[in-house]
């Protein structure tokens, strides 16, 4: 398996990154993830803009994106696999303990490792955390994912693959790695931006190519809708038949069928869509 390291490959058994990495030490870091399938990266540009977005609000340098490009294509032709989950990571670089960032540079890694496709359909618990829609860090996608470890726990406890989370004003915002739609008298909406959600690439092509509405949405809306589905990079679009005790139809209702099939249409035509 070969990675990128700060501006080469390397055997992944033989990178290193410092102990003393900021990134390590206080989740000062920001990342991607990206799917590569056929020897490609989808939506590549969306993701970089996303990231120097992240890196820009934790106050990192931009990152420099020729690298990250090249560093990508070289990755994916070094690790030839049907699917992939390729992963970037920009952290604030090499620092002493209890110091602010050091001068040391940015680091980078790019890392791919192989993964099935997703089933069509999961099941998804609600937490008793609340997103911060107005914290430092809303909308950055950050390596502080400590929050999402703990609920992703609690979902893995009850049979689940996804826990979603409502913000500090009880309106329904996202999961711990996908955006959440749900049907509402046979329309489709998903919450907007401001409830603190991340701008999931996903989420975006899913509004524009199925037509969804952002909608302020309270949590309870997952007890009445009739169909609910998630969003992310590696999931697509995927059905949920249960969330928390409630049952709902067995697989995917007519308003998700259709957006699975525009998502794979779509995605199959364009794989670096705007
Ligand atoms: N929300 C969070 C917190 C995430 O980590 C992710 C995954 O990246 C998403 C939503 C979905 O975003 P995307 O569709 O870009 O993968």
């Amino acid at each position: 398996m070969k990675i990128w390291l700060n501006g080469g490959l390397q055997d992944a058994e033989d990178a290193r990154v410092s102990v003393f990495d900021h990134g390590l030490t206080v989740g000062d870091g920001v990342f991607e993830t990206i799917k590569a399938e056929r020897g490609r990266a989808f939506a590549l540009t969306r993701h970089l803009e996303r990231l120097t977005t992240s890196a820009r609000g934790l106050g990192l340098p931009d990152p420099d994106l020729d690298e990250v490009r090249r560093g990508c294509a070289a990755v994916i032709d070094a690790n030839p696999m049907a699917l992939g989950r390729l992963r970037l990571t920009y952290t604030g670089g090499v620092s002493p303990l209890g110091s602010d960032r050091g001068d040391a540079g940015p680091t980078l890694v790019i890392a791919l490792s192989e993964t099935q496709r997703r089933p069509d359909t999961t099941a998804a618990v609600t937490v008793p955390w609340t997103r911060n829609e107005r914290g430092a860090l809303t909308g950055l996608k950050t390596t502080s994912y400590g929050e999402n470890v703990v609920a992703l726990a609690r979902a893995r406890e009850r049979d689940a693959s996804e826990a979603l989370f409502a913000n500090t004003v009880g309106a329904l915002c996202e999961g711990t790695g996908s955006n959440v739609f749900v049907v509402l008298d046979g329309e489709l909406h998903t919450p907007p931006l401001h409830s603190g959600c991340l701008a999931g690439i996903t989420r975006a092509l899913t509004i524009g190519w199925a037509g969804a509405k952002e909608t302020d949405l309270p949590l309870d809306a997952l007890e009445r809708a009739e169909e609910i589905f998630l969003t992310s990079t590696l999931r697509d679009v995927q059905a949920v038949t249960r969330i928390d005790r409630r049952q709902l139809p067995d697989g995917p209702g007519p308003v998700t069928a259709e957006a699975m099939r525009i998502f794979d249409e779509q995605s199959a035509a364009d794989f670096d869509p705007r």
